[in-house]
């Protein structure tokens, strides 16, 4: 097959990565994918982290003082979450939701955060990291998509941070949010004062052991086991004030600065899952004869094998072509705006609706084989759906979407 993936803005450098990761992911996840979901103390899990961790990739993300490789591009971000959710989705946010609750911090140099937890997340050993944003809702409203919807300013957030002395004390419950319960350091959002908008909200590090932090039950999803979501309740929790991100105003760009990231990393993680699905549709659908000859050889299983190719590339060009914008603020604007958002939501709808579809179709064409699990596609179709889901859902994404273009007052 020759060298090249149709991913245009990869570098040298992303290249070479991309190898490294395309053998890592079908030596150690593809020969146990399957075991993922039976795994409940994640001992599979937590080893192919341990050993994305020997590659590097956790410390780099951090300063070079630290250890770490100050890797920011959001390109490279996202071929990372293509190619491990090629592999096991589950797997990729376990991972990567560590740089997405550490952005925060990084890009505001939080030095009492960094010199607090940054040696150890740099470290040999597996760290793992949380962003907790979203809540349960109540009899407010609020919670869910609420939380991370830009016209609402953060005015239904509940958690709630109140400065004591050198302190801030926290109270408050997170949901939903991956690694929560399992994390060693969580980025709690949390507002000051929901009547302030987005001057209350308050990016605040919390450590696991933290005294008045606890956890319910780990969630039963339909897939994305190798992701843990246990609810987290923080009662009376105190930490010192340093450990806010950055200030009023600055954590609420932090805020809806890693709700664009979400949505374009995820985009990624869609792109990939299509393509772990592609490629065993590919291969079975060219062994299987029906009709006396193999079933993509007939014509109207080539046009959907055709459709699935073609929403593949288009939704990796899409991703990467927005994530070399938010690269480059100097050509296309600051990352955290209406437009960027725009682009990102864009990208994240599309792709994870063709993920879907690209599931449903592999699963026509494989038959019942492709609804049992030893042929895997029952196993992406499972893990897919939740990116239509998370980061706002769809239907908040389109109006966010339109907010990009006309002033969309939804
Ligand atoms: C596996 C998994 C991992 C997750 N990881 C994280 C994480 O790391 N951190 C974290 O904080 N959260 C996380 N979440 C939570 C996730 O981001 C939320 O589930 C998501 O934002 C939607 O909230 P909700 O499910 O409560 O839906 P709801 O808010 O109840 O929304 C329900 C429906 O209403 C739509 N909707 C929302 N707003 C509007 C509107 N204004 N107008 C019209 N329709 C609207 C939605 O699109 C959706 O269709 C995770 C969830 C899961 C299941």
């Amino acid at each position: 097959m020759p060298k090249q993936y149709l991913d245009v803005f990869l570098s040298k450098e992303d290249f070479m990565l991309k190898d490294v990761l395309r053998g890592f992911v079908d030596k150690e996840i593809m020969p146990v994918r399957q075991q993922v979901d039976d795994d409940k103390e994640h001992k599979i899990v937590n080893k192919i982290l341990q050993g994305l961790t020997d590659l590097g990739l956790q410390k780099a993300p951090f300063p070079a003082e630290f250890g770490g490789g100050s890797a920011a591009s959001v390109v490279t971000g996202c071929m990372v979450h293509e190619e491990l959710s090629r592999g096991d989705s589950g797997i990729c946010t376990a991972f990567n939701v560590t740089t997405w609750a550490w952005t925060p911090a990084l890009a505001a140099n939080n030095k009492a955060v960094l010199d607090r937890f940054a040696p150890d997340f740099c470290g040999e050993k597996l760290r793992m990291g949380c962003f907790a944003m979203t809540e349960p809702g109540g009899s407010h409203g609020g919670g869910g998509c609420d939380i991370e919807n830009p016209s609402l300013e953060g005015r239904k957030i509940r958690t709630k941070a109140v400065l004591d002395g050198d302190q801030w004390v926290i109270n408050g419950q997170k949901m939903w949010a991956s690694n929560c319960g399992v994390a060693d350091l969580y980025c709690v959002v949390c507002t000051t004062d929901p009547e302030k908008g987005n001057e209350g909200i308050a990016l605040i590090y919390v450590p696991k052991d933290a005294e008045g932090v606890s956890f319910g039950k780990d969630e039963k999803k339909a897939g994305m086991r190798g992701d843990k979501n246990h609810p987290m309740y923080l009662e009376n929790v105190r930490v010192p004030k340093e450990w806010r991100a950055a200030g009023p105003g600055a954590d609420a760009d932090l805020f809806h600065n890693n709700c664009v990231l979400g949505r374009l990393v995820t985009a990624a993680m869609a792109v990939g899952q299509a393509q772990g699905v592609f490629e065993t549709v590919l291969k079975y659908t060219g062994e299987r004869i029906v009709g006396n000859k193999p079933i993509r050889q007939h014509s109207i299983a080539a046009g959907m094998l055709a459709d699935m190719a073609i929403g593949i590339q288009t939704a990796r060009m899409s991703c990467l072509a927005v994530a070399h914008m938010y690269d480059h603020p100097d050509i296309y604007g600051p990352p955290i705006s209406e437009f960027m958002l725009s682009r990102a939501s864009a990208a994240k709808v599309y792709a994870s609706d063709m993920a879907v579809n690209v599931a449903n179709r592999a699963m026509e064409l494989m038959g019942a084989y492709g609804y049992v699990r030893d042929y895997d596609v029952e196993k992406y179709w499972r893990d897919c759906k939740i990116i239509q889901l998370w980061e706002g859902g769809n239907q908040l994404g389109r109006f966010d979407v339109c907010r990009g273009y006309y002033d969309c007052n939804l």
